[in-house]
């Protein structure tokens, strides 16, 4: 008996993680279902058919709640599916969220190149209906001859690595996003040292992430320096994640006198809920020592100096909070939100400081303040850029190269075969090479629309 799998997305891409594994007694099941970005939205990866009868599928598994892992699924469920979808309740609860937010953004993509929108609010709807919730560490039968079981990754909240195992026992893993642990709110990603074959993330398997204790250090220092010119300080923030570490550090900051205490405004209605999801979960999911520091502090996203400003109205006062103040708004790359009209007011005014902790896509206007433009285009406005911008790396949510290799090399002694995927395709092929000949392993690049036949001993190419 075995299992094969089809790569039907996400191999020589970081984004449109898909992957089709069947089994011998016609089980059918899919590993996520994600949007592939930054290539032309009306192309045939966004609106052509699935590669497969999605009416045929018995599940989907969703390893976490970033949109190029589940932020197709609506229309898979639009194109015919009628499975179950599994994942952790956390993930449920951000994909709430983040589909819901999505409907909007993809309706307008879709009007500017004329097209019909790729799924609507009642397709998301559909789609959580069929949602059925899988803890971390709970074996559950998906299909015939298939059952799953998830790892935390550490990557964002709820966010899982699949084992699934046939009938004869052979086992096929794949990791969705490995997270960049420590972390300083969710565990360490875990091992997964029981697969015949895995598939590995690959997405900075060429770079290394700077220094964790620097990073912390580097946030505080820029602050400062922010806070002591009497501007206001600018944060465009990832609302998942990103915003809820800024939030606790900035709280430790001002708690430990790192910092002056100055109003803090949380300005986007999306970070607010998602925060909401993060705080709800944090006993199930969160690291025991801050499980601790939440039971002796109370809420670690909350502080005396935090706004958070949920409405448009609100959201139009906070320029007449006079003096230093921080904004974090999204979107994390300047490219739509409430970040924008922030940055049009205060930008031009040298005293402000824009600190950018994420990663910028080329051609959005996160990038060029980057690179250094002095002029930008926000909202049909040209914005002259006196402000001071300062770049923070150090806060990716991946795994780097060194993470990467740990993490290949805890699987090994059990995996006859490692396939890299879902990054640019040279990170790929530098993680593969860096397995073979560095841990002995044998590791290969996922090519897209191939299938292998796994078995507990080897893997056979049959497509
Ligand atoms: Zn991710």
């Amino acid at each position: 008996m075995a299992l094969r799998i089809t790569f039907a997305g996400g191999a020589g891409t970081v984004t449109g993680s898909n992957f089709l594994i069947e089994s011998d007694e016609g089980g059918r099941v899919l590993v996520d279902c994600g949007i592939l970005q930054g290539r032309d939205f009306s192309s045939e990866t966004m609106y052509g058919d699935f590669p497969y009868n999605p009416a045929t599928i018995d599940a989907l598994i969703v390893t976490h709640a970033h949109l190029d892992h589940v932020g197709r699924a609506p229309k898979l469920v639009r194109d015919g599916f009628k499975g179950k979808v599994y994942m952790t309740s956390a993930t449920r609860d951000l994909a709430t969220l983040i589909l819901e937010d999505s409907v909007n953004i993809l309706a307008e993509e879709a009007k500017r190149h004329h097209l019909p929108p790729l799924y609507e609010e009642t397709d998301v709807r559909r789609f959580l209906k069929l949602v059925e919730p899988l803890s971390y560490h709970e074996e559950k039968v998906v299909a015939s001859g298939v059952s799953a079981y998830l790892r935390d990754t550490g990557h964002i909240l709820g966010s899982a690595s699949v084992r699934l195992t046939g009938s004869s026992g052979e086992t096929l893993a794949l990791t969705g996003d490995i997270g960049n642990s420590p972390s300083p709110l969710l565990p360490d990603w875990e091992p997964v040292p029981d697969a015949d074959a895995l598939l590995m993330e690959s997405v900075y398997a060429d770079r290394l992430h700077p220094d964790r204790a620097m990073r912390v250090a580097r946030l505080r220092e820029t602050l400062k320096k922010a806070i002591a010119k009497g501007g206001t300080v600018l944060m465009p923030a990832f609302s998942m994640e990103r915003t809820q570490l800024m939030l606790y550090e900035i709280s430790n900051f001002m708690e430990a006198g790192e910092i002056p205490k100055i109003p803090v405004f949380l300005d986007s209605p999306l970070a607010i809920r998602i925060t909401d999801v993060y705080r709800n979960h944090s006993l199930e999911y969160f690291k025991p020592e801050i499980q601790d520091e939440m039971k002796r502090e109370g809420d670690i996203f909350d502080f005396p100096f935090l706004k958070k400003t949920l409405s448009r109205e609100e959201s139009k006062h906070i320029h007449k909070t006079h003096g230093s103040k921080i904004i974090i708004a999204g979107a994390g790359m300047s490219h739509g939100g409430r970040i924008g009209i922030h940055e049009a007011r205060y930008l031009p005014d040298s005293k402000t400081t824009l600190i950018i902790v994420g990663y910028q896509a080329p051609g959005s206007p996160g990038r060029l303040m980057q690179e250094g433009a002095k002029h930008i285009r926000i909202r049909r406005h040209d914005v002259r850029i006196r402000g001071t911008v300062e770049i923070l790396e150090g806060w990716s949510g991946h795994a780097d190269r060194d993470g990467l290799m740990e993490f290949a090399a805890k699987a090994l002694p059990r995996a006859h075969t490692i396939f890299t995927a879902l990054g640019e395709p040279e990170s790929e092929r530098f993680l593969a090479q860096r397995i073979r000949g560095f841990l002995g392993g044998n590791a290969k690049v996922a090519q897209p629309g191939e299938t292998w036949e796994i078995t507990k001993g080897s893997v056979r190419k049959i497509v």
